[in-house]
């Protein structure tokens, strides 16, 4: 059962959001365009149709686009455009491009002169950070940290000055290793939101200090499954002391001087206090 309705489409790419868990989790405009684009192409074809099938929608329209044949798809995609057709573009879950397949369609096909609309919808990062009360103005989306532990310690110390709540994406094997290395490098002082299985039936939104963090996930095997959206809080809630610009100062001096000279040098920079930036450095350099 649908309340869509075929229509004819413009000839473009729509990209199209699906739900990340809940069925119901797509909008009127979206099942319209699944009804009515001349091909849709689908991450997964076999997940998709169960979408579509769900819907009562035709999956005779599906190609494959992936990303391991994303550019040879896209050239297919432009092909149809040229003859004035519509495409759709859909991933496994949530918005296409954000931690999944296509960005390099849009681009080939923004670049190839043909129109492209998004058609909105559900996203796991933004249902999270709607849930997870952090009272932050801003957030800075990562998605998916690097998987071997040197590699993401070194991306999370380029995030530590950052004012903003942080919102990553992880897989349930690495939860524990992600969360221990949050804790090592943030310090046990800031919050993490856990959002887990959203607008699935085991939905869960926790919140705690990270020094909290392993004590929590490890006292319940369920906690590590599913899939988890992670938010950490932004420096400038733990740090009243010390302006964001100042922490963020010091932390790229850190990164080039010897602690004593980035310190001289942050306090002629950012006018702040010499031994807030020292006792700041100190708990910068040992995270690190
Ligand atoms: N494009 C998707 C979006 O708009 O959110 C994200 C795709 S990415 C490959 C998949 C990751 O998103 C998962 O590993 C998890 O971190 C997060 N995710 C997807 N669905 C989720 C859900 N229902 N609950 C929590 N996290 C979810």
């Amino acid at each position: 059962m649908h309340s869509g309705q075929k229509q004819k489409l413009e000839c473009a790419l729509y990209v199209v959001a699906t739900p990340i868990g809940n069925l119901r989790d797509i909008s009127l405009r979206a099942l319209d365009v699944l009804i009515s684009a001349d091909t849709i192409a689908a991450e997964d074809t076999r997940n998709t149709s169960n979408l579509l099938m769900h819907y009562s929608i035709a999956a005779n329209r599906l190609m494959a686009l992936h990303q391991h044949n994303e550019r040879a798809a896209a050239e297919k995609v432009i092909a149809l455009l040229a003859r004035g057709l519509s495409v759709a573009l859909v991933s496994d879950a949530g918005t296409p491009a954000i931690s999944d397949p296509g960005a390099i369609l849009v681009a080939e096909v923004r670049a190839a002169g043909y129109r492209v609309t998004p058609i909105p919808g559900a996203n796991a990062a933004l249902a999270a950070l709607s849930a997870a009360g952090l009272p932050a103005p801003h957030f800075l989306f990562y998605g998916f940290l690097p998987n071997k532990a040197a590699a993401r310690c070194r991306a999370l110390q380029e995030l530590i000055a950052l004012p903003y709540t942080l919102i990553f994406y992880e897989a349930p094997h690495r939860i524990l290793e992600c969360v221990s290395d949050l804790q090592s490098v943030f310090g046990g002082d800031r919050q993490i939101v856990f959002a887990r299985e959203i607008t699935k039936l085991f939905e869960s939104i926790q919140r705690c200090s990270l020094a909290e963090a392993l004590v929590w996930l490890n006292g319940d095997p369920n906690r590590q499954r599913g899939e988890f959206v992670l938010l950490i809080s932004g420096m400038a809630a733990q740090q009243e002391g010390l302006n964001a610009d100042a922490e963020h100062v010091l932390a790229e001096l850190l990164h080039e001087l010897p602690l004593k000279q980035a310190v001289q040098l942050a306090v002629r920079i950012t006018g702040a206090g010499r031994n807030e930036l020292y006792q700041r450095a100190l708990s910068l350099k040992s995270s690190a």
